[in-house]
C-alpha cells in the first residue's frame, strides 16, 4: 500500500520509519524495512509501525540505502512472513511492491519448477525470484530488473535493491510512484507526503519508466531504455 525508498547520507532506517509513519493515513496491516550495507537486512512485522519499531529495537541496521513498506494485503493473509520486503532465496535482492501481480500463479509455478523456494503466500514474491533468475543467467542489475518487470501483468509500483549494488531500481504501472530530490539525498515513494518533510522538489514517474537511483542522483528511462528527462516540479502544499 505504501512505499518509501531512500538513498543518501543519513542512516536509512530512521528516514524510512519516518516515511512509513507519514504514509499511515493510507491504511495498512503490516510494515517492514530493508537496509543495505554490505548485505541486506530485512525486518518486517504484522501490525502497526510500533510493532516494527519494537522488532528493530536493539538491532543496528547500518546503511544509507533502503526501502520501507506498509502492506494492505491482497494475496496472502496479514502475517510477519507475508509482510514486505520480500527477498529471493539467498537474500541478495529485496523488493517492496504496491498493487497486484495478476499472473503470479503462472510465474510462481514456473519459478518453483526451476527450483525457487517461496517463503510467503503473496503475489509479490515472484518479483525477487524473477530478478534472481535473471541475475543467475548473467544479466547485470538493471537488465535483470527490467527483464523481471517485463514479465509482470497487473498494476504495480515497486522498488528493488541488491546486496551487491548501491542503487535502488524502481518502476510503476498503474500505481503511483514519485521521486523526491534534496541535494545529495533522494527519495522514492507512493505518495509525496512520505517525504514532504524533507523536500518538495519532485518528479512524478510515468507508467513504464524505470528509475535507477544512486548517490549521484536518478536516471529515468523509458520501457525501451531511452533516457527520459525528468520533469521536476515543486509541490507547494504543506505537510
Ligand atoms: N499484493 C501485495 C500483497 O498482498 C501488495 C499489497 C499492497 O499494495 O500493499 O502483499
Amino acid at each position: 500500500c505504501g512505499i518509501i525508498g531512500y538513498v543518501g547520507t543519513d542512516d536509512a532506517v530512521g528516514t524510512l520509519l519516518g516515511g512509513l509513519a507519514n504514509l499511515e493515513y493510507r491504511g495498512y496491516d503490516s510494515a517492514g524495512v530493508a537496509v543495505r550495507d554490505s548485505d541486506i537486512t530485512v525486518c518486517k512485522r504484522e501490525g502497526d509501525i510500533s510493532a516494527l519499531e519494537a522488532a528493530l529495537d536493539g538491532r543496528s541496521l547500518k546503511g544509507t540505502l533502503g526501502v520501507g513498506h506498509t502492506r494492505w494485503s491482497t494475496h496472502g493473509e496479514p502475517s510477519d512472513r507475508n509482510a514486505h520486503p520480500h527477498t529471493d532465496c539467498r537474500g541478495r535482492v529485496a523488493v517492496v511492491h504496491n498493487g497486484i501481480v495478476e499472473n503470479h500463479d503462472e510465474l510462481r509455478g514456473e519459478l518453483e519448477a526451476a527450483g525457487h523456494e517461496f517463503t510467503s503466500d503473496t503475489d509479490t514474491e515472484v518479483i525477487p525470484h524473477l530478478i534472481e533468475a535473471a541475475r543467475r543467467a548473467g544479466d547485470d542489475h538493471e537488465t535483470a530488473f527490467r527483464r523481471a518487470v517485463d514479465r509482470l501483468e497487473g498494476s504495480f509500483a515497486l522498488v528493488a535493491l541488491f546486496a551487491d549494488d548501491d542503487r535502488l531500481f524502481a518502476t510503476r504501472e498503474g500505481s503511483p510512484l514519485v521521486l523526491g530530490l534534496d541535494g545529495d539525498e533522494f527519495y522514492l515513494a507512493s505518495d509525496v507526503p512520505a517525504f514532504l518533510e524533507h523536500t518538495n522538489d519532485v518528479v512524478y514517474i510515468e507508467d513504464g519508466d524505470v528509475v535507477v537511483l544512486s548517490r549521484n542522483g536518478p536516471t529515468v528511462s523509458s520501457p525501451l531504455g531511452e533516457n527520459v528527462t525528468p520533469d521536476r516540479k515543486t509541490v507547494d502544499w504543506n505537510p
